[in-house]
């Protein structure tokens, strides 16, 4: 830590006033279809499924999924009722399908373990299918009011300029959350939680964060500082070792296109994709062709033909490089095995933050 980020640490402390945040949220907060109003009760089963529908997933993605659900499904009771397939259905779309999958196992957990009421506290929270620790304390401090201090990327980056940490991420994750959970007060806990969510959405973003709104200008270290977007501090990248393979591009007559759905655990689970050689180091053109997907049309196997360039990607432990192989097949053409055919309308772009 240099010594002026050292001096300013110092300073900081009693200006971060959670009573003068908080002020602001009751002026400034966003109106969200799953926040209580003011002097409402929160309702435990929509924090949790907000919650649920918000991890790494934009709000305005999420809003219309959100009123979908809770009309379908309006505790957690049904929710329970139903189908996989049905909750899959309504999901779809949103990405990230591991969740419709634990959102449905929890639903039954809370009514068969539970009664139909969720725990309220943070331990127990994250016993639950589908609830990690920060989705744990975010439900206790909004939907129960009890002192949890839910640390996401958005809190992570308004407490470290707050303070000014010089330790780079991911190592400064534990300071960083310590930080938090010191300036969290026993009153309104679930407020000032969203509150420091909404500061980090609306006020101190990524870039050209607008200090000069910020309730807590006074006192933020990196503001005096004159250097909030270096905040938080990010430890060089290491670049990963390069992965080389083949990507399959089989279109039938009809225009409807070869894919297959990824493993549900690992890289990209449960994504759709075109068939792939595996992605190796030492990638070797001839193997990846022979393990290029078949297809029965009672013909010939496809007539492979590479196009030109190659499709780039960088993964956050490795970049990878694919070349891509194009065929066409017949129209009653089906697939061996694990894949299937369809038509690109049906394709949809799934939301993310
Ligand atoms: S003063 Fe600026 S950098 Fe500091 S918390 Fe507020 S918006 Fe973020």
């Amino acid at each position: 830590m240099t010594l002026a980020a050292r001096r300013e640490r110092r300073k900081v402390g009693t200006g971060l006033d959670p009573a003068i945040l908080l002020a602001w949220y009751d002026r400034h907060r966003r109106r969200l279809p799953w926040r209580a109003p003011p002097g409402d009760a929160p309702d435990p089963y929509r924090v949790w499924l907000s919650e649920i529908m918000l991890q790494q997933t934009t709000v305005k993605t999420v809003a219309p999924y959100y009123a979908r659900f809770l009309e379908r499904w309006p505790h957690v009771e049904a929710l329970a009722a139903s189908s996989l397939a049905d909750v899959l259905k309504v999901w779809a779309g949103l990405g990230y399908y591991a969740r419709a999958r634990n959102l449905h196992a929890c639903a039954r957990v809370v009514v068969e373990h539970h009664g139909g009421c969720f725990p309220d506290e943070v331990a127990a929270l994250a016993a639950l299918p589908g609830v990690g620790p920060y989705t744990a304390a975010a439900i206790a401090a909004i939907a129960f009011g009890k002192r949890a201090t839910p640390v996401d990327g958005n809190i992570e980056r308004v407490v470290a300029r707050l303070f000014a940490v010089e330790a780079p991420l991911p190592g400064a994750k534990p300071d960083i959350r310590r930080l938090a959970q010191g300036l969290t007060p026993d009153g309104r806990p679930g407020d000032f939680a969203q509150a420091l969510m909404d500061l980090g959405a609306m006020i101190c973003a990524p870039l050209r964060p607008s200090c000069a709104l910020c309730p807590w200008n006074d006192a933020c270290a990196a503001h005096r500082l004159g250097s909030p977007e270096s905040f938080p501090r990010k430890a060089p990248k290491s670049e990963g070792r390069l992965r080389r393979g083949a990507a399959f591009w089989v279109e039938r007559a009809d225009g409807a296109v070869l894919v297959r759905t990824r493993p549900l655990r690992g890289l990209l689970a449960g994504m759709t994709e075109v068939p792939t050689s595996e992605w190796s180091h030492d990638f070797d053109a001839a193997v990846a062709l022979r393990a290029a997907p078949r297809v029965a049309n009672g013909k010939a196997k496809p007539a492979w033909r590479k196009l030109p360039g190659k499709v780039t990607h960088v993964f956050t432990h490795f970049p990878l490089e694919l070349v891509v192989y194009a065929a066409a097949v017949p129209a009653p053409a089906h697939p061996r095995a694990c894949a299937s055919f369809a038509a690109p309308a049906s394709m949809t772009r799934r939301g993310r933050a």
